[in-house]
């Protein structure tokens, strides 16, 4: 691979980095897009993606990934699997290392995502795709008259927990206070709803089951006294991190989210020649659709960046 300097370095292989891999090769500007060791982000924990526009039977996450990053490569996108290990946008050219490996481009296009946040179980990982679900969207229809435990208090949670009862025959939601963070007419429709029961002051303590789930240990937070629910299913619907911790130092973000800040209805950021593309600056809508819009929209303002330099 050539270390000269790169008209745009894409950073992260997702729907929104994937996308604007697309458009920046079809614009002829080359990029490079190092895609994460990972690369393919939330889409590969995903099995039958339905609301993606385009694929009237549905697609599983990992195959639309690959058919996204194909689609770029076949314009000239050039791949380097590996995670960034750090930045420096303190100066153009930006520079981006990988380990001792230095790349260097005019503009950076930021498109690493976010995760979900985990309960940090051991039991939680091992159950991972075992019963453990951090995406009630992808994996609600797997737990067709089952019963499902939900965990949060948010307004993701909220969600999660309505839409899953549409399939499950009982849906539990636990949620570590007595109090709410999601919206109240979020709650009140939860409430409202007789499938699901609220079990709260609770935090889960440890996930059971060998093969599968089978139940949840509780742990009650005011008293301490533990207790078992049983369950096939359970869904941490506790947020979202953004991947930016590469970048905190150096480009404006949301001072609890950590969610990159982008000006208006743009990608830029504060540093000029450098853009923020799909979830990592986006905690509102999160979907694969509007992240590879998103990426559109970088490519497009980074190569008017380019052009009128
Ligand atoms: P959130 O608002 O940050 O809520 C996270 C919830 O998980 C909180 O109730 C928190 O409890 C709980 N939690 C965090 N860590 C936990 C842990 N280790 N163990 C147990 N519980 C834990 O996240 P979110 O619900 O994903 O929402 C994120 C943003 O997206 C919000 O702005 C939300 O309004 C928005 N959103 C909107 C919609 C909608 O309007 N349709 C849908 C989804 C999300 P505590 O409350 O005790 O901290």
């Amino acid at each position: 691979m050539s270390n000269d300097v790169r008209n745009v370095i894409i950073i992260g292989g997702g729907p929104a980095g994937y996308t604007a891999a697309l458009y920046t090769a079809r614009a002829n500007l080359a990029p490079l897009v190092i895609e994460g060791f990972n690369w393919g982000g939330q889409l590969m924990i995903t099995s039958d993606v339905e609301n993606y526009p385009g694929y009237p039977d549905g697609v599983m996450g990992p195959t639309m990934m690959q058919e996204f990053r194909q689609q770029a490569e076949r314009f000239g996108a050039e791949y380097l699997t590996d995670d960034v290990t750090r930045v420096d946008v303190s100066e153009r050219p930006f520079r981006v290392w990988v380990g001792d490996d230095e790349y260097r481009g005019e503009s950076v296009i930021v498109a690493t995502g976010a995760s979900a946040r985990q309960l940090g179980l051991e039991s939680e990982v091992r159950l991972q795709g075992r019963g453990v679900s951090y995406c009630a969207t992808c994996d609600a229809s797997f737990f067709r008259e089952k019963i499902v435990v939900v965990v949060g208090g948010g307004d993701s949670a909220m969600e999660e927990a309505s839409f899953i009862s549409r399939f499950a025959s009982k849906v539990y939601l636990v949620h570590r206070r007595e109090e709410f963070r999601a919206s109240p007419i979020m709650v009140d429709r939860v409430r409202a709803n007789e499938k699901i029961e609220l079990v709260l002051s609770k935090t889960v303590e440890e996930v059971l089951g060998d093969q599968k789930v089978t139940g949840v240990r509780l742990r009650d937070t005011v008293t301490g006294e533990l207790s078992e629910l049983e369950t096939d299913g359970l869904f941490v619907a506790i947020g979202h991190d953004p991947n930016t911790a590469l970048f905190l130092g150096q480009l404006d973000h949301e001072p609890d989210s950590g969610y990159l800040v982008t000006a208006g209805k743009s990608t830029k950021t504060n540093v000029e020649g450098v853009f923020a593309a799909g979830d990592v600056q986006d905690h509102t809508y999160r979907q694969a659709v509007t992240a590879a819009g998103s990426g559109c929209m970088a490519a497009l303002d980074a190569e008017h960046f380019l052009s009128a330099r």
